[in-house]
């Protein structure tokens, strides 16, 4: 296993409204150039948890941080209008919370923050993880 010792949120940048599946965000990720999806999990609205990439392989998800990172990924971040927005349902934030609590426990001491705190100018995730986070 790779060292791992940053976990990174991030959304889909698609609205709230639109469903956005796993195979969709495969596609647009593979028209990018990616061999598959850039992230290692996917949440989707409902709050399940897609695996997306194994996380003994690198992800492509956030420039100059990805050889020792873990990249997740929520479905939304957008509202009905386009605009950004913390679009979480309750099935998202418990299953993220879950999820890092078991990523936590396997990579001790991660620091969990999302994409915009890696100096992204990107409102990505839409929600300040890092703050929301610090107590795992
Ligand atoms: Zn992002």
């Amino acid at each position: 296993m790779r060292k791992i010792d940053l976990i990174v949120l991030h959304c889909s940048a698609t609205r709230e409204t639109q469903e956005y599946t796993p195979e969709q965000l495969e596609r647009d990720h593979k028209a990018r150039g990616f061999v598959r999806a850039g992230y290692n999990y996917y949440i989707r609205r409902s709050g399940e948890i897609v695996p997306m990439r194994p996380l003994e392989q690198v992800p492509a998800h956030v420039r100059g941080h990805n050889r020792s990172s873990i990249g997740i990924c929520y479905e939304g971040g957008l509202d009905a209008a386009g605009g950004f927005r913390d679009t979480r349902t309750e099935g998202q934030k418990e299953s993220i919370l879950i999820l890092l609590k078991l990523l936590i426990i396997r990579f001790p001491g991660s620091r969990i923050c999302g994409h915009r705190d890696l100096g992204a100018r990107k409102a990505c995730p839409c929600f300040n993880a890092e703050e929301e986070y610090a107590g795992l």
